[in-house]
């Protein structure tokens, strides 16, 4: 039985005055304790996050890291440095990542193995865009960009399917959709890892999940959980999606 992780990925939005009150808020919502929750805050509140949440059951994200430990990388952050901060857990190889900022599958997985052996869980991203849906390439672009995860941990590792003609768009995949992709990633997993290795990695949906959508998405077997950009913002509306996965693993 894989339980649910609900995680927010705040992209560029929110300061630190501003994350201290989405956590107060949160916190006082009692998210339930049966989902892995998680919020990804932009790495300037990290710090002032991190203490806040010590002794939460919430978990912390960055948004990014480095595959060096240290370095000549103007600009950049190592895992083992997110890791002193308090935080958990680091998203690797976000499509705005991959389309803005030249991210590949080989850098992704360079960071993801960083951030493993700094002691972080990897939620590692990735999805087709429309052309290539269009183009009926789907399962090979989840296939080459599952190719390297072999070298990752399975234990530290969530996968986020994240169809990119579906992010920040309002448009979302159908619940048929996300299960036949997530399926597909794990029959893809299965090359890499142990079966039951395999069928322990939880597969998270991400694109326009929103309160409206959640449930049916997570009603599906192999969708795990939720990636959550605009609907994370917000903690009514991720509360909301939170309560929706606690119900979908109490059976209701
Ligand atoms: C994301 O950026 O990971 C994402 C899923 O965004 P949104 O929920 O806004 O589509």
């Amino acid at each position: 039985m894989r339980r649910f992780v609900i995680a927010g990925n705040w992209k560029m939005h929110k300061n630190v005055a501003e994350t201290s009150a989405f956590i107060e808020g949160l916190t006082a919502a009692a998210p339930s304790t049966a989902v892995d929750v998680v919020i990804g805050p932009p790495a300037t509140s990290l710090p002032s996050a991190a203490m806040l949440l010590t002794g939460s059951p919430i978990g912390l994200a960055a948004q990014n890291c480095h595959w060096e430990t240290s370095g000549a990388y103007t600009g950049e952050i190592s895992a083992a440095m997110l890791s002193e901060l308090g935080v958990g857990w680091v998203i690797v190889g976000h499509s705005e990542r991959r389309t803005l900022f030249a991210e590949t599958d080989r850098t992704a997985r360079d960071r993801a193995r960083a951030a493993q052996a700094a002691g972080l869980d990897v939620i590692y991203c990735i999805g087709e865009t429309l052309e290539e849906r269009e183009a009926e390439r789907t399962f090979d672009v989840l296939q080459s960009q599952t190719d390297g995860l072999g070298a990752l941990d399975p234990a530290h590792l969530v996968v986020a399917y994240e169809p990119v003609w579906a992010i920040g768009t309002g448009v979302t995949a159908s619940p048929e959709q996300a299960q036949e992709a997530h399926a597909f990633v794990r029959s893809c997993l299965e090359r890499a890892y142990s079966a039951a290795d395999a069928a322990a990695v939880r597969i998270l949906y991400g694109g326009s999940m929103k309160p409206s959508n959640a449930a049916d998405l997570l009603s599906k077997p192999d969708v795990d959980g939720g990636l959550i950009g605009g609907a994370s913002l917000d903690v009514d509306s991720f509360s909301a999606i939170i309560r929706a996965a606690a119900d979908c693993a109490a059976g209701e």
